[in-house]
């Protein structure tokens, strides 16, 4: 098997792999566990690299921490580490779900959420779950680190506004949820094995009693990049728990949707009538895990 790149680098500290990378001026990719990138690269998807520079080996970057309010992921963390984090399941489990169901377990292991995020494909799962939680991403080059919404990084299919070539992703954050919180995660798939998914779906919601006080909604792939549904969010906001409040949130965000029929996935009418089923049941399950009954 022909080689994809010709250099690989593990710097131990985020100011040595910005350094590598600026040497190589565009010629060198930030690599995490490369299930997207070297896939994609040895099927000649992309052009070959000069040299990759793998992020999940800088120091202090391979852990899950908490800092005041926050749960703060470092780039180096796999899908595994965070299905398995209790910090995670407890106060972020729709993160928590949505790296589970990512890939096997070969790809959980070595796959990272960093990764995902800046892959930028409108599928990807552990984006969702991170995006529904209202999470952020720090992006660090060579003037400095910046968080920004991790909703706001995605341009087009696989087109981020991280500048992969010279910016490495390297934390990622979402605010604990608190014990009027609860969120969930779901997938549409064909049970068979690994394959596309059809839809995926993520909410966090925090009540007050029965009402629905603050929400989050994401999904994907219903469009060129995962998509934070922002007016089915609002629609729920203020609103008591309940069907018809479900249901009217879900009507919102399939009139904002573009679903394409699609070989490897579905028809446009299955994935419609797959986000009315689901996305009100995901919605219910949340109200549940804040503690309210439905
Ligand atoms: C068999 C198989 C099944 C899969 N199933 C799923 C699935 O069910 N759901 C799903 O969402 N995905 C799936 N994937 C895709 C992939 O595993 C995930 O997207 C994974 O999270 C990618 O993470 P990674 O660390 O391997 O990324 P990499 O392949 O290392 O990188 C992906 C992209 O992100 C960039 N990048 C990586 N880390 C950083 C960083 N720290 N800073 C800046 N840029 C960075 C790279 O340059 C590249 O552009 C699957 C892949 C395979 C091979």
């Amino acid at each position: 098997m022909s080689t994809a790149w010709n250099r690989y680098y593990a710097p131990d500290t985020v100011t040595a792999a910005l350094d590598i990378l600026q040497r190589y001026d565009g010629r060198a990719r930030v690599i995490g566990g490369g299930t997207d990138l070297l896939v994609e690269t040895r099927r000649g998807l992309r052009r070959p690299i000069e040299a990759i520079v793998d992020a999940t080996r800088i120091s202090g970057l391979d852990s899950i921490t908490e800092e005041g309010d926050y749960i703060i992921i470092g780039c180096g963390v796999t899908h595994t580490t965070i299905v398995s984090d209790p910090r995670i399941v407890r106060y972020g489990q729709c993160l928590s779900e949505s790296c589970g169901v990512i890939g096997g377990p070969q790809v959980r292991n070595t796959g990272t959420l960093a990764g995902n995020v800046a892959h930028a494909l409108p599928a990807g799962d552990g984006t969702i779950g991170l995006m529904a939680l209202g999470g952020d991403v720090e992006v660090t080059g060579r003037d400095g680190a910046r968080w920004m919404p991790a909703k706001d990084t995605f341009k087009g299919p696989g087109r981020s506004v991280i500048d992969r070539h010279h910016e490495i992703l390297t934390r990622l954050r979402f605010k604990r949820q608190s014990d009027n919180e609860g969120s969930a995660f779901h997938r549409v798939m064909r049970p068979q094995g690994l394959c596309l998914p059809i839809i995926s779906m993520a909410t966090r919601l925090r009540m007050n009693g029965n009402t629905i006080v603050a929400a989050g909604i994401s999904m994907g792939p219903v469009g060129p990049v995962p998509w934070f549904a922002e007016p089915a969010a609002e629609a729920l906001v203020g609103q008591p728990a309940s069907t018809e409040t479900f249901n009217e949130a879900t009507r919102i965000a399939l009139e904002h949707v573009s679903l394409r029929t699609s070989k490897y996935r579905a028809t446009e009418e299955y994935r419609e009538s797959m986000i009315r089923t689901w996305l009100p049941n995901i919605l219910a399950n949340a109200v549940q895990r804040a503690g309210v009954p439905t």
